[in-house]
């Protein structure tokens, strides 16, 4: 019996300790300010005080605002499949876009090595997830399974131009017509524009 108190005890502890502020899977710890700057060069690591950018000098936007995107990266992923959907929730303003990796190290693919923001245990919740090719290992797989429940979309891209119409999509269904063309603007999409009335 004993045993089993120690062990409930220390269950509790270690889920404590990885709950703390920013946590996966605690869609209420959204704590913090960083810069949503699509233009910045930054970490956009999450600061504990508002103020402003050190990289760009933009005025940091509290994180609770923000629309989190979580873009899964892994050894081999298909960088072109998940930079285009990154570009575009950059640009379009209201969101806060970040990697993560199963365990928050590097990841190479085509010659490339990326550096992570988050490890899955320890990234913000997000509230869009962008998921490429076969989502990497089993262990990032089910986390993309379980966290995807909960979000309001899973972005699965696969190929590059479906990427981004498919990422566009859900930037014009979170935050309406402007804010789509205003993203495909920016990373210079004529054919979304073409499509949704031309406009430039
Ligand atoms: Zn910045």
């Amino acid at each position: 019996m004993k045993a089993i108190i120690c062990t409930a005890i220390l269950l509790c502890a270690s889920a404590a300790l990885a709950g703390g502020s920013g946590h996966c899977y605690d869609p209420s710890a959204r704590a913090g300010y960083v810069c949503a700057s699509a233009t910045c060069a930054g970490n956009h690591a999450v600061a504990d005080k508002s103020g402003d950018c050190r990289a760009c000098g933009s005025k940091l936007s509290a994180v609770k605002d923000l629309t989190h995107v979580a873009v899964v990266l892994y050894d081999g992923v298909d960088l072109l499949d998940v930079t285009g959907p990154a570009d575009v929730f950059a640009n379009a303003g209201g969101f806060y876009v970040y990697t993560i990796s199963q365990h928050g190290n590097a990841v190479r693919s085509g010659g490339l090595e990326v550096e992570p923001d988050f490890d899955i245990q320890h990234c913000p919740w997000p509230d869009v997830l962008v998921v490429s090719g076969n989502g990497g290992t089993d262990v990032l797989r089910n986390w993309v399974d379980l966290v995807g429940k909960s979000a309001d979309h899973v972005l699965k891209a696969a190929g590059v131009s479906s990427g981004i119409d498919g990422a566009l999509t859900i930037v014009q269904k979170m935050k309406g017509d402007d804010s789509a063309r205003r993203a495909a603007r920016a990373i210079e999409y004529d054919g979304w524009l073409a499509q949704s009335g031309g406009q430039r």
